[in-house]
């Protein structure tokens, strides 16, 4: 009888980057390395996790394969480097001692209670059963929790809560779930609510607001159906208007879902979805007034699984504070703030050291990049050749700090005029830069000296690189597409500083990632009372219709007319020119929050047909203008509003589409700013654009409004860096 050969032996290390850290990998390792019997060990590192690996050279590559395409749903397997061993004998695998050591793994996004976990919650045999704190490798707070970099239990707002001897066994045993699972506790040994659930439960169904704690902050929460306790809601917030976003376990029922939107929903990163609200939705009508469109989300954390299902109805889950003031994060804050807006709290222990709120989808692109995606790195097209960081606007602020291909952009921080925005704004960096153990070298801010970020930013000891508000709008687009390339930029938003001094917003620039040159724009007009025509549209719209050579119907303008030539700066602003012809048709002379007018003229235009205004484009100058006249002739002639707004909507994306083709030389054209979250002007544009057989880009992970402007920043900054290297 032949003996069988010994068989051939490899090994091979691997280290691997990314988010493989607090979510589960190096147990999911030692699974793996056990099924194709390969031996050696895993270990944490400073940069992510270290393998060795021994065995047959074909279940060696059959793990390492498996190691990218079967990693747990937390991990973010990113680089991957192999190097070649001499075999060493090794009998099994094991799990060693973490080795720290240069550079820091990214700490994990907040994840929603897995399967698994919710499994246990409702399973009265499970000693967890009802526990609303479960958590383990595959979910439960992250980011929102931690106090200072590496994400160790020690570092996290979950130190003050000692493992019990049970969790503790679970917590040492590679083989467990929960094995270094940071965020895990029991009954015994967890956080504790500060008001029995059934009490919550109770007062929900009697119509109360309760506010309860979540990842990131306080939601006020009432139930969605219920007109009175919604309108009661509304008031007390003093909101008028802004849509809330109901929680429910069934959105189909509330929403026209397809199947990328399910997959929206139900991703790990758990946003609320803007969505088309059903005919007959059971949802009381005061939830978004007017509002063809309903923000939808599913439970997060174990407290909304166990409430949803004790009230057994959909939740109105709106951010915990006063409209325009950030979300409430403590439970004394709570106590203090939300006195007379919540008739109970429902709150708990463990503290909230993040605020981090809700992101916001809609199925064309994030609105609202934060909990679930922050801090997530995106890939930078140019690598930072040295660590920056870019401080972004000030309305939906965020920052990013860079280091190499990764950029790591904030949570939404809100608007920096805020004192607790700007704290965020002090307490956030301080973490990331903390968490990527780098000084930022280089600090890119927008041009304009008044904003908080820009202030700031100069009185830094660092290398400055100023950065033009629409140039960043753009570049956020090219890199967030992987492209360094030369392209034309259509950029539309509200207001940013232009490089000759006035207020720049409907832009054709042909940039890169290095500079730009503004090919076509917007002609501006005056903004009477400056800020003070941003929050009443009508101003602007007699500015326009003065312009247009049309008669100004609004009764203060005479009065208001009179300051033009105290503060009326000028603006290119499309956002401008949507507010003014919203005016004009009497969608609303003010606003309560920023963008309402055009977010209410889209909704009027709706799907209806209509031809374009026409619209004269002279020497790169578009006469914004004459859709104003156009508009206001249309309606001194009795067409309906619907039609008229239809007909504005499609005249911009015509004049658009014009200014690109008269410069077009092949070059893919970006789609930026925050006009864009306007997805009729979107789909027109893209469609006139298609027709041209022009490649358009437009916004998916990294919002078209200001909250993309860090990204782009530093995008920008990287490549101006890497060309003086
Ligand atoms: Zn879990
Ligand atoms: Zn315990
Ligand atoms: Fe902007």
């Amino acid at each position: 009888m032949a003996l069988a050969p010994p068989p051939i032996l490899a090994r091979r290390r691997l280290d691997v980057e990314g988010t493989v850290q607090g979510v589960g990998f190096r147990p999911f390792v030692h699974g793996l390395a056990v099924r194709h019997g390969v031996h050696g060990h895993v270990l944490n590192t400073g940069r992510g996790v270290t393998i060795e690996a021994e065995g047959e050279p074909a279940a060696i590559a059959r793990f390492a394969a498996e190691l990218e395409t079967d990693a747990p749903v937390l991990a973010r397997v990113g680089k991957v480097t192999a190097t070649e061993l001499a075999p060493r004998g090794d009998v099994r695998f094991e799990i060693r001692a973490s080795r720290p050591g240069a550079g820091a793994p990214a700490i994990p996004a907040d994840a929603p209670t897995c399967e698994d976990c919710l499994r246990e919650l409702f399973d009265p045999a499970d000693r967890r059963h009802g526990h609303p704190f479960i958590s383990c490798t595959n979910c439960g707070p992250r980011l929102t929790m931690v106090v200072r970099a590496p994400y160790d239990r020690a570092n996290t707002t979950m130190a003050r809560f000692p493992l019990c001897a049970a969790c503790r066994a679970e917590y040492e045993d590679p083989a467990d779930r929960r094995f270094h699972a940071e965020s895990t506790c029991c009954p015994d040994c967890g956080p504790r609510l500060s008001l029995p659930l059934t009490e919550a439960v109770e007062l929900l169904l009697d119509g109360a607001v309760v506010a309860v704690k979540g990842l990131g902050g306080f939601h006020l929460a009432c139930l969605a159906a219920d007109e009175d306790a919604v309108a009661r809601l509304r008031s007390r917030k003093r909101r008028d208007a802004k849509p809330f976003a109901v929680m429910t376990n069934d959105p189909g029922a509330l929403v026209v879902l397809d199947a990328m939107q399910t997959g929206l929903l139900t991703g790990p990163e758990r946003p609320i979805l803007l969505a088309r609200r059903r005919a007959g939705a059971p949802v009381a009508r005061a939830v978004a007034p007017g509002d063809a469109l309903l923000g939808v989300l599913l439970p997060y954390t174990p407290l909304h699984h166990l409430l949803l299902r004790a009230v057994g109805a959909p939740l109105v889950m709106t951010s915990a504070n006063r409209s325009d003031e950030p979300i409430v994060v403590d439970d004394d804050q709570a106590r203090r703030r939300l006195a007379g807006i919540a008739d109970a709290i429902l709150g708990h222990d463990r503290a909230i050291h993040r605020r981090c709120e809700d992101s916001v989808v809609r199925r064309e692109h994030v609105v609202r990049r934060s909990r679930g995606y922050a801090p997530r790195p995106m890939r930078l097209p140019v690598a930072a050749a040295r660590p920056l960081l870019a401080v972004g606007a000030e309305l939906k602020s965020t920052f990013c700090v860079a280091t190499g291909h990764d950029a790591f952009v904030s949570p939404h921080l809100g608007d920096l005029r805020s004192f607790e925005a700007r704290s965020a704004f002090h307490a956030d960096r301080a973490l990331y830069t903390a968490m990527l153990r780098v000084r930022p070298e280089v600090i890119a801010h927008d041009l304009h000296p008044d904003y908080a970020a820009t202030a700031w930013a100069r009185e830094q000891d660092a290398e400055l690189v100023p950065v033009q508000h629409h140039h960043a709008h753009a570049a956020a687009c090219l890199a967030e597409h992987g492209r360094d390339d030369q392209a034309l930029a259509l950029v539309f938003d509200g207001t940013g500083l232009g490089t000759d001094g006035t207020l720049w917003g409907g832009e054709l620039l042909r940039c890169d990632l290095f500079g730009f040159e503004r090919v076509a724009h917007l002609e501006a007009v005056p903004l009477p009372g400056g800020e003070a025509a941003v929050r009443q549209p009508w101003r602007t719209a007699a500015a326009y219709l003065e312009q247009a050579g049309r008669p100004v119907p609004f009764p203060r303008w005479p009065a208001v007319r009179q300051s033009l030539g105290v503060n009326a700066p000028r603006s290119s602003g499309m956002g401008r020119l949507f507010d003014a012809v919203a005016a004009l048709l009497g969608v609303r002379e003010e606003i309560s929050y920023e963008g309402q007018a055009a977010i209410e003229l889209e909704r009027l235009a709706g799907d209806v047909a209509a031809a374009p205004y026409p619209c004269r484009i002279v020497g790169g100058v578009v006469r914004g203008a004459d859709l104003v006249a156009a508009a206001h002739d249309d309606l001194e002639a009795g067409r309906p509003r619907a039609q008229v707004a239809a007909a504005f909507h499609e005249g911009v994306a015509a004049v658009s589409v014009a200014a690109v083709a008269a410069v077009h030389r092949g070059e893919p054209v970006v789609l930026s700013g925050g006009t864009f979250q306007n997805v009729r002007l979107l789909s027109a544009v893209e469609r006139g654009l298609a027709s041209l057989g022009c490649v358009t880009l437009a916004h998916r992970t990294i919002p078209p409004n200001d909250g993309g402007i860090s990204f782009g920043q530093a995008a920008i900054a990287a490549r101006r860096i890497a060309a003086c290297a």
